[in-house]
């Protein structure tokens, strides 16, 4: 496998379902020689890649981690705005079992007239097309000469929900989607340089809503953290923060994984936050 230059990862939205000031919608981008990875496409997805740097027609492949509208609600609108903007070979996305039916029905059914009206007006119909690839296991899903992915499959609100793992001979990057916690995460993120990882919130905070056993807290992201041994942990899809008046309630639990994982280092996502690994 060829050595790629370093990876890049740009956090593209780094918050969850509800609307925030400063947070989109889950969206990270990894960069590996000039091939631009997209995982999850949610609110503000689009318009987050562009105050960032990224016109999205530069996107290379999507992965999607569930079916759960804040992890795909800009996709269609990521479709159409790349062929609209120029778009001239067939996206390809990857994700689970539904996603076809999902940009069958809200995209190619959803949006007739304004297709139909820009291909009469001399826009190449087979541009705005797409390949999907449904993941049928977890397990390899991509292989490069210069990376590999694969994926690791977990509990989450009943839902098919597929974790991510970015491999090449120099780095490995895991990304997480919402998880029920799940021990099998620990040799999935083993020698991790770069976990972004869901923590939507601490137990008391779940204790009080009823999907609370959907997601992880800061205690168990600390214990994968340290069982494997990973160099640096981003905590995002911060939920917590719109339930909160605490302006320190995320940094609250970094630092309680900074105390079960001393010899790693801790942030809380931003948007917008460039991390090179
Ligand atoms: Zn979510
Ligand atoms: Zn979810």
């Amino acid at each position: 496998m060829k050595t790629p230059s370093p990876l890049s990862v740009l956090i593209a939205g780094s918050g969850a379902v509800r609307a925030h000031p400063t947070r989109g919608g889950p969206c990270y981008l990894v960069t590996i020689d000039g091939q631009n990875l997209l995982f999850d496409c949610g609110r503000c997805a689009v318009h987050n890649l562009s105050r960032f740097g990224v016109p999205v027609e530069t996107i290379s492949e999507v992965f999607i981690t569930h079916l759960h509208f804040d992890h795909i609600c800009d996709l269609p609108l990521l479709l159409l705005l790349s062929w609209n903007n120029g778009r001239d070979r067939r996206l390809p996305i990857c994700g689970p079992k539904g996603i076809d039916g999902f940009l069958e029905n809200g995209l190619r059914k959803a949006y007739v007239p304004d297709i139909e009206s820009r291909v009469a007006h001399g826009k190449n119909r087979n541009h705005l097309e797409w390949d999907t690839m449904e993941i049928a296991k977890e397990g390899l899903v991509r292989e490069s000469e210069s990376f590999t992915i694969d994926t690791l499959a977990t509990k989450h609100a009943g839902l098919i929900n597929y974790n991510y793992r970015i491999t090449t001979p120099s780095s490995r990057i895991v990304i997480t989607s919402d998880s029920e916690p799940d021990p099998r995460l620990i040799d999935f993120c083993r020698g991790a340089d770069l976990l972004l990882i869901e923590c939507s919130g601490t137990k008391e905070f779940y204790d009080t809503q009823a999907w609370g056993g959907w997601h992880m807290t800061p205690e168990y992201v600390g214990h994968i953290a340290r069982e494997a041994g990973v160099k640096k942990v981003i905590l995002k899809h911060l939920v917590i923060e719109s339930f909160s008046d605490d302006p320190n309630v995320s940094e609250n639990m970094a630092e309680v994984v900074r105390s079960l994982h001393p010899e790693g280092e801790t942030l809380v996502a931003e948007d917008g936050m460039r991390i090179t690994v």
